[in-house]
């Protein structure tokens, strides 16, 4: 098979993800519905796994992580409302999938991953396809990243058994903040809208994402356990 096929392919593919996966689920920001139609999803995981790229499912990204399902990508992307002025914060970079998808739809994205090997990979990758307004720290994110809050909006793409109070407090006042909270295996997608300081709570969904290790969510422990068990 030519390069040229293998392209066309992958196109083929990634249209049909947008509409039985996506759209045919009630995703209807065509902001959005444009950004996940165009992020090469195939080049974010791993060379083995191209094939399963465009599946309705999570897959693994090495050292034990996995990126998001579409329809869940787009869903959280979809719950932050964006409109191309924001500063975004993501926690979880991974492989860099959903920071291409948001920096697409927004001004600047700031993406903190705990794991450096991950970090560098999708720092490169992100550069390589010419995201250029996607900025990657190594760190823990649960401390957030000072240095360039307030956000407009902020997405937590690994869960934790509470919100991170820093991350509220680099939430832009009229700010946009998701995350998967609640215990282990199961948690709850959770939106916080900030208005001034009070912040409004919206339950969306179940969903499971691996944890968030870190100083305000689960420790490193936990995630060991997690690892061998699962
Ligand atoms: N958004 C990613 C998927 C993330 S999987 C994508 O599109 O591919 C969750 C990621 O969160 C993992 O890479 C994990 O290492 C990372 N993570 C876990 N705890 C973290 C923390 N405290 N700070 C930053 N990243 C963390």
């Amino acid at each position: 098979m030519t390069s040229q096929d293998d392209l066309t392919e992958y196109d083929q593919a990634r249209e049909q993800m947008v509409r039985n996966q996506i759209e045919a689920r009630g995703i209807a920001d065509p902001l959005v519905l444009a950004a996940m139609r165009q992020v090469p999803r195939h080049l974010f995981v791993p060379v083995e796994m191209r094939d399963s790229a465009y599946r309705d499912a999570p897959l693994p990204i090495g050292e034990g992580q996995t990126i998001s399902q579409p329809y869940i990508v787009a869903l959280m992307t979809e719950m932050l409302e964006l409109t191309g002025e924001e500063r975004v914060l993501e926690i979880g970079t991974g492989s860099g999938y959903q920071a291409a998808v948001l920096s697409l739809l927004a001004r600047e994205v700031y993406t903190v991953e705990r794991l450096p090997t991950l970090a560098r990979r999708a720092e490169e990758l992100l550069y390589q396809l010419g995201y250029h307004n996607v900025h990657v720290r190594v760190g823990d994110g649960t401390l957030g990243w000072s240095e360039y809050a307030p956000y407009e909006a902020i997405i937590v793409t690994a869960a934790s058994p509470d919100i991170p109070p820093p991350l509220l407090d680099q939430l832009a006042d009229g700010g946009r903040f998701i995350a998967p909270i609640g215990p282990r295996w199961t948690q709850t997608l959770v939106r916080v809208r900030r208005k001034g300081d009070k912040f409004h709570r919206e339950h969306l969904t179940s969903v499971a994402f691996v944890p968030l290790v870190g100083e305000h969510g689960w420790n490193e422990g936990d995630s060991f356990l997690r690892r061998l068990l699962g």
